[in-house]
């Protein structure tokens, strides 16, 4: 019979000896590598990886690049948009981001509607050119492409069909509901912001057929205004407080650039200085929602005088931490285990399909 742990034995779903979780999802909208760049250096000054969406092709505007002569003549700083892969310059730029460790998403095929057999060819183009298919797809506004699940994405009638090409992608589909009768929750302009739980489920994931999806809450703009009145530093105390997960999603091309000095703007790389400080794990999109379906297959069962670790999935989970706040220690072959900093017990590695039995100690051995 499996009894629940006692309220006082806690799992943490991150890696050990991380507190809480922090990430962005950069979505390509209006990007240009020579204004994303100084944004991406800050990041890495401050050891932040994260998730870069790209489209890999033109829109139809764009006229297969020609549009450059208008922006040369405009501005050549800051009128390029959505400048996409197959752009020599803007290729490199990623392949640079992908080996600084940043996530490289793709944010659909290109900036305007793509029919099915152009989402293979992007998924080819996209494999060429950065080594490895992606592992995210976030989806661009369904008020603008066909190919959005809301729109005729997910209609097996239409030449925009790709519900089956995304689930066989195996990428993370971030599915975005915008027109009539979407839900507040669903807007583009949104972040997640998880206190506690999974960022998974979700009605428009089962409507649309997506295999793994993931959903995002919170509300504002997606800009850099919205990352400063959002992720305040009590915001951020309570993320950490709470143990909780932030997949910010943005763009950085709005609003994270002082267009002055060309430099991040001061205030924001404080806030991020600040994240930065803590006990926080720094990963990309994709680490961070593959370490929570691990963990969804990770439980925790106790009985009198022992504790159970059961890995019910099928891939080895690694720096589990457990925590008691009654701060008593657990044993394990008759050898007590490591307590981190912050007195959580970690267990470095737990195979796929292996329960590990421990016991608990009598006697209080702490933990600091
Ligand atoms: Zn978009």
């Amino acid at each position: 019979m499996i009894s629940k742990a006692p309220s006082d034995w806690t799992l943490s779903p991150f890696p050990a000896p991380y507190r809480f979780a922090f990430s962005i999802i950069h979505d390509a909208d209006s990007g240009y590598s020579r204004r994303l760049r100084p944004v991406f250096s800050c990041l890495e000054d401050l050891g932040l990886r994260v998730t870069a969406t790209a489209f890999p092709f033109w829109a139809d505007w764009a006229d297969e690049g020609r549009i450059w002569s208008e922006w040369m003549e405009a501005d050549p700083y800051f009128a390029p948009v959505a400048v996409p892969l197959e752009d020599d310059e803007e290729r490199l730029f990623f392949q640079e981001l992908a080996a600084a460790g940043h996530e490289i998403a793709m944010h659909t095929p290109s900036e305007t509607s793509s029919t099915r057999e152009q989402l293979i060819k992007a998924f080819a183009y996209f494999e060429s050119v950065l080594g490895a298919p992606p592992r995210m797809y976030v989806e661009h506004s369904p008020r603008n492409n066909l190919d959005a699940q809301q729109r005729e994405g997910a209609d097996p009638t239409s030449r925009y069909y790709n519900t089956d090409l995304l689930n066989e992608s195996r990428c993370w589909v971030w599915v975005l509901d915008e027109l009539d009768g979407g839900r507040p929750t669903d807007k583009e302009a949104t972040n997640l912001l998880v206190q506690e739980g999974a960022p998974f489920s979700g009605q428009s994931l089962s409507l649309y057929g997506i295999a793994r999806g993931f959903l995002r809450n919170g509300s504002g703009e997606a800009n850099g205004d919205t990352f400063l009145s959002q992720y305040t530093e009590e915001a951020l105390d309570a993320l950490e407080a709470d143990g909780g997960l932030a997949l910010l999603y943005t763009h950085l091309n709005y609003g994270w650039l002082d267009p002055e000095t060309r430099k991040v703007r001061r205030e924001i790389r404080d806030r991020l200085a600040y994240i930065a400080e803590k006990p926080v794990w720094l990963a990309t999109g994709t680490e961070i929602l593959d370490r929570f379906d691990a963990m969804r297959c990770v439980h925790l069962i106790s009985g009198e005088g022992w504790l159970k670790l059961v890995n019910v999935g099928a891939g080895d989970v690694m720096s589990i931490g457990i925590r008691s706040d009654a701060g008593r220690g657990l044993i394990e072959h008759g050898k007590k285990l490591p307590a981190g900093e912050d007195g959580t017990l970690v267990v470095e590695r737990l195979a796929a399909g292996e329960t590990r039995t421990m016991l608990i100690e009598a006697e209080e051995f702490i933990a600091r």
